[in-house]
């Protein structure tokens, strides 16, 4: 068997870019070659710090957010054929456990997580091509194909906003997910705020997206005042309808509920350090009947509809790819994505 590209995780800030045996594929399984993986925070955490779920033992492929062609097919696999652009959701649920019944199945005991973007092929294992693999259409690139993953968690956020047409939704965090935040919320007929880092180029894609009003909190440094200008463009005054926290902060997460109106909702998207808290004031949530959601990951549904809106681009997925570099660039671009000096990177993995 011939060799592959690949990057491998060998400890917190050492990747070492190697060539490693190309996987076969076992019955039900799709060889695919990547044709685009995307940088995510998730990969930019696990570079800085390792990560408990999705590096189990080193030395480890990594990278979850991909697309590529079907280059051999394992036994009994008919719905694929070699030659085939796919994509799919790096996790997938087992269907059959107690959350999976009850219809949480973002929340599976059994969840099957796939790592391994970050090189030249990879093997999708057979319970995601049963659930979660779908064919490119042909206008669609590998780059905005690979957005699917991460849209996918967003769509499964928005489904818990409970947004109605005419509302003004705040979002914090004005990172990729903030971004697609942004673009969701507008498609379900309300007026989006953002408060964020907001760069030239992250101000241009939320205004493309329908964003109409930006609070940059390089220069609104106290989160008071941010709290009053989210109120004062909001309706009366009061606060706005929704606020969705991107951004992974508990001060963050905080803010969001001080910018809500009275039975306003606030969802919680972006995930902070374990073992931190915030603090919420009980008489304002009791008399103001205020509504906190947690939401996390998303579900073959979500994640179905997802690749839809990206097929017919009602989200523009190529929006959020800023360039295309090489597999051994992948740090240097993992740390202009920490400089904000861009939104994702394509990594192409056959040029290392
Ligand atoms: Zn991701
Ligand atoms: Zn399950």
């Amino acid at each position: 068997m011939s060799k592959m590209n690949a990057a491998m995780f060998y400890a917190p800030k050492d990747v070492r870019f190697t060539q490693i045996e190309i996987p076969s594929p076992g019955p039900g399984e799709l060889l695919v070659k990547i044709g685009a993986a995307l940088t995510c925070g998730t990969d930019i955490k696990t570079y800085e710090r390792g990560h408990p779920t999705i590096i189990k033992k080193v030395p480890s492929t990594f990278g979850h957010e991909f697309s590529g062609q079907v280059v051999a097919l394992g036994e009994g696999v008919t719905q694929f054929k070699e030659g085939d652009r796919v994509c799919t959701c790096n996790a997938v649920p087992c269907g059959e456990c107690y959350y999976c019944k009850i219809g949480h199945r973002n929340l599976c005991e059994d969840l099957l997580i796939l790592n391994g973007a970050y090189a030249e092929y990879i093997v999708i294992p057979e319970r995601m091509v049963r659930f979660n693999v779908y064919k490119i259409p042909d206008h669609m690139t590998y780059q905005e194909a690979a957005v699917s993953e991460p849209l996918g968690t967003a769509v499964h956020c928005i489904r818990h906003a409970g947004i109605r047409q005419g509302d003004t939704v705040a979002v914090l965090g004005s990172g990729p997910l903030g971004l697609m935040l942004c673009r969701l919320v507008y498609l379900q007929g309300a007026r989006v705020i953002l408060s964020g880092e907001i760069t030239e180029e992250r101000q241009r894609v939320a205004s493309e997206f329908g964003v109409s009003d930006f609070i940059n909190i390089l220069e609104v440094i106290e989160a008071q005042d941010r709290v009053q200008l989210v109120k004062e463009l909001s309706y009366g005054g009061r606060g706005v309808d929704v606020a969705i926290e991107a951004a992974g902060f508990p001060a963050a997460w905080e803010e969001a509920i001080q910018m809500i109106r009275k039975a306003g909702t606030v969802v919680f998207h972006g995930g902070c350090k374990a073992g931190t808290t915030i603090t919420v004031d009980t008489h304002t949530m009791h008399y103001s009947e205020n509504k906190l959601i947690g939401v996390y990951h998303q579900d073959p549904d979500d994640y179905r509809r997802s690749f839809q809106l990206l097929a017919s681009r009602l989200v523009d997925g190529r929006k959020f790819v800023t360039d295309t570099v090489p597999l051994n660039q992948l740090i240097s671009a993992f740390e202009r994505v920490r400089r904000i000096e861009g939104i994702k990177f394509a990594i192409d993995p056959s040029v290392m």
